[in-house]
């Protein structure tokens, strides 16, 4: 059987599959890019993990208190390497991303301080973090208060407005990388670092917290290398490179780490407690693998923006633009097509492709949400995954492929539903 036959028998149309190759045509020399940022970012994983002498010691498992566990210190070093910081915390007891962030901001705010947001309103699961959203165990709840300075229309630093912002409390200031559910551009480290410098200009003791969420490995350099007092990321996202079934981490100075860690599991236990029940050879694996993997998620990422921007459907980054995460947003318009992209996600998985996703009232979210996810490990968005909010603008966001040709096919079959569905003409 041709590869014609093999998309066939998966349920690509011979008619779609052809539009994906001309389009493909075009993007030998982005590919290149990709490829050349992922053999550099390979590099540095890898000196990483011989300078500190990984070894198969490091993979054993420990249980209860997890005193001398030496495979997670290990790691935590070999993260802070990579990440060029004093200190990582690099733990499974970390359940999500949120979990990581909420770490990090409970354990650097007091009472009395303020938190900043210099790039618009954060992550819609922070919302409650934070307080903007009412919740019990909130920031807002301790004493913290919020200030937030919105991006111009063009997607830049409101340079006046954050300026105007900070203040004698303004103890922290927070900046997502990725654009999460929102679309506006996300940011490169270079723009990241320059607006670190800016508001130090204004407070030199203020600490700035980056949520790299997505971002890893995507450039040669992290918001670490750029003066970010902390950077915080979800392993089931890109450094877990698919293998990790749990984790988060923190990578920052030793002085926010160590408060991290005190507000992670208890005051004076610190980074000492926290058992790896046997997940070091995922995280260690995972890790190694990571920077491969975010260039497969690359290729998916650019290959769908390129595909249906010529369809006539807004993306975010646009066909031609460099990539600072691994998130694709399409604007579909409306609900039905974004039903009918997530369908096709669905149906191109490798786990319950059979199933057929639904809007649902998620947790944490504040409008119904469609995801589709045939994913190893549960809701992990580093595997080929598909999600957004059913509101305006009606933007599906796609993200992840633990290899390239998984993308691809999830990004054709995408397109196949919107065919049958009667959305797109090809
Ligand atoms: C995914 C994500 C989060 C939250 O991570 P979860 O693991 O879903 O809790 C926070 N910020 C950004 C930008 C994200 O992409």
């Amino acid at each position: 059987m041709d590869i014609n036959g093999m998309y066939a028998q998966l349920g690509v149309s011979r008619a779609v599959y052809e539009y994906g190759e001309e389009v493909l045509r075009s993007l030998r020399e982005r590919f290149d890019h990709i490829d050349a940022v992922a053999e550099y970012n390979q590099a540095k994983v890898l000196s990483a993990m011989q300078k500190n002498r990984v070894n198969a010691t490091h993979f054993a498992a420990t249980t209860g208190y997890g005193y001398n566990d030496d495979g997670r210190d290990n790691l935590e070093r070999v993260y802070a390497d990579i990440f060029h910081t004093e200190a990582a915390l690099v733990r499974p007891q970390i359940t999500c991303g949120t979990h990581a962030l909420a770490v990090a901001l409970s354990a650097n705010l007091l009472p009395g301080d303020e938190l900043l947001s210099p790039v618009g309103s954060p992550y819609d699961t922070l919302e409650e973090v934070i307080g903007i959203r009412e919740s019990k165990c909130s920031l807002r709840e301790y004493g913290v208060t919020y200030a937030q300075a919105d991006l111009k229309a063009n997607g830049s630093f409101d340079y006046d407005a954050i300026r105007a912002k900070i203040n004698e409390r303004t103890k922290l200031i927070t900046i997502q990388r990725s654009k999460g559910y929102a679309t506006r551009p996300t940011f490169s480290v270079a723009q990241i670092g320059e607006l670190i410098a800016f508001c130090k200009g204004i407070k030199p003791d203020v600490k700035v917290m980056v949520d790299n969420c997505y971002g890893e490995f995507v450039e040669e350099i992290e918001p670490s290398d750029v003066g970010a007092d902390m950077v915080v990321g979800s392993l089931i996202k890109n450094p877990g490179g698919g293998l990790a079934p749990i984790g988060g981490y923190i990578c920052g100075t030793q002085e926010c780490v160590d408060r991290c860690a005190y507000r992670l599991s208890a005051p004076g236990l610190g980074q000492e407690v926290g058992a790896n029940l046997g997940l070091m050879p995922s995280f260690y694996q995972g890790l190694f693998l990571s920077p491969t993997v975010v260039s497969g998620a690359l290729k998916g990422a650019v290959f769908a923006a390129n595909i249906y921007e010529k369809l006539g459907f807004a993306c975010v980054p646009n066909a031609s633009e460099d990539r600072h995460d691994i998130i694709q947003a399409v604007t579909l318009g409306s609900r039905e097509a974004m039903v009918a992209f997530c369908r096709g996600i669905q149906a191109a998985a490798p786990v319950d492709s059979y199933v057929s996703p639904e809007p649902w009232a998620m947790p944490g979210y504040d409008a119904e949400v469609i995801m589709a996810a045939g994913a190893f490990v549960q809701g992990s968005s580093i595997e080929l995954s598909a999600d957004g909010p059913i509101r305006e603008p009606y933007a599906v966001y796609f993200q992840g492929g633990l290899t390239w040709y998984h993308a691809k096919l999830g990004i054709l079959m995408s397109l196949q539903k919107l065919v049958d569905a009667g959305i797109v003409d090809l």
